[in-house]
């Protein structure tokens, strides 16, 4: 609809559609209205034509792929979204670091200040964790959210952290700047209709064994839930190869961007399980044009409860952020260059 459609005109088109013998389902955001329209038809040019030339109406397009609402032929633009002072999607390429798992206060603030120190803008802390084996650390739940919230009052830094049950999914919203599905829930549907009223931007990764396809229906699915801001974290999948703890898609990167308008991270930690390999592919992250990075700190990896052997140091972490300053630099200009008007 056109921005500042009237409500009798979006009524108005939401029956025609139903005469026409579709199904209707609406998103709304502050300014505009996006009617879907759902269902299989004859004569869809026409109806097109028609809803087209209906009051209020600005553009009626078909869209081919099976994600409707996240596709490129719905949006060309870019989604951008804000997190505290970061905007995902922009022209300022965004780093998100810190522990796998909030452990302490203590740990938690030093990882904070030493990665908004080093450029982080965004912390990242697991306080509920998805663990393969039942006998492992199941985060700090309700505590460590609190902690959370006090290292983001202490530096500035957005929080984002995971959520892993759509029970959890309000708690989780008072204190996460931005929510973040893991890989092994990505397919679970009731979180993701969850999401879709939590009023908070959320990070998706992608599934262990899941196709870009996959993954993108389930962006889909929150989207369609009333939650546009999404944004895809590329963690590595499962292959044959065993020298890595994931194998890294990489091309999904770019692949993303011809499919989709969401923002795309990419997560060197997940991705390689390895410390000692997480500088390098950080660098082809920034190359590949990915929106920004999700990296796991800690002060001491070797006394990690979770994901200690992928963990930079933190002395280790800053020296990545300098080292990925000239990456970062032609990464802004290609950028610069890619949103300025034609
Ligand atoms: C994590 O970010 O610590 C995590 C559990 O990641 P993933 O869901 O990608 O395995
Ligand atoms: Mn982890």
């Amino acid at each position: 609809m056109r921005p500042h459609a009237s409500k009798a005109e979006i009524e108005h088109v939401r029956e025609r559609i139903q005469e026409l013998g579709f199904r209707v389902h609406s998103i709304e955001g502050d300014e505009r209205v996006v009617i879907g329209v759902v269902g299989v038809g004859a004569n869809v040019e026409s109806c097109l034509e028609q809803l087209e030339a209906t009051p209020g109406v600005e553009r009626a397009v078909r869209i081919s792929a099976p994600y409707k609402f996240v596709s490129k032929e719905f949006r060309k633009e870019k989604t951008v979204i804000r997190a505290g002072k970061a905007e995902i999607g922009g022209d300022e390429f965004i780093t998100m670091a810190g522990p796998c798992s909030v452990e302490s206060e203590k740990q938690i603030m030093d990882t904070a200040e030493a990665v908004a120190a080093a450029g982080a803008t965004i912390l990242r802390g697991g306080a509920f964790k998805p663990r393969t084996s039942p006998y492992d650390f199941q985060g700090m739940e309700g505590e460590g959210l609190k902690l959370l919230a006090k290292a983001r009052a202490a530096t500035g830094l957005a929080i984002i952290t995971e959520v892993m049950s759509d029970k959890d999914v309000g708690l989780v919203a008072e204190y996460a700047d931005i929510m973040q599905i893991g890989a092994r829930n990505m397919q679970n549907f009731a979180l993701l209709k969850a999401l879709g009223t939590c009023g908070r931007p959320v990070m998706l990764k992608r599934g262990l064994s899941a196709t870009i396809k996959e993954w993108l229906m389930s962006a889909e699915y929150i989207v369609a839930h009333g939650n546009p801001d999404v944004i895809l974290c590329e963690r590595g999948i499962r292959t044959f190869e065993t020298a890595t703890r994931n194998t890294c898609d990489i091309t999904a990167v770019p692949v993303l961007d011809e499919l989709s308008h969401l923002p795309v991270v990419l997560d060197p930690s997940h991705a390689t399980g390895k410390r000692s390999l997480v500088p390098a592919l950080a660098r082809a992250g920034v190359a590949i044009g990915a929106d920004g990075l999700i990296m796991e700190v800690h002060p001491h990896p070797e006394k990690a409860i979770s994901d200690g052997a992928q963990s930079l140091t933190l002395d280790q972490f800053s020296a990545l952020m300098k080292e990925l300053k000239p990456y970062v630099a032609l990464w802004k200009a290609a950028r610069v260059v890619e949103l300025a008007p034609a």
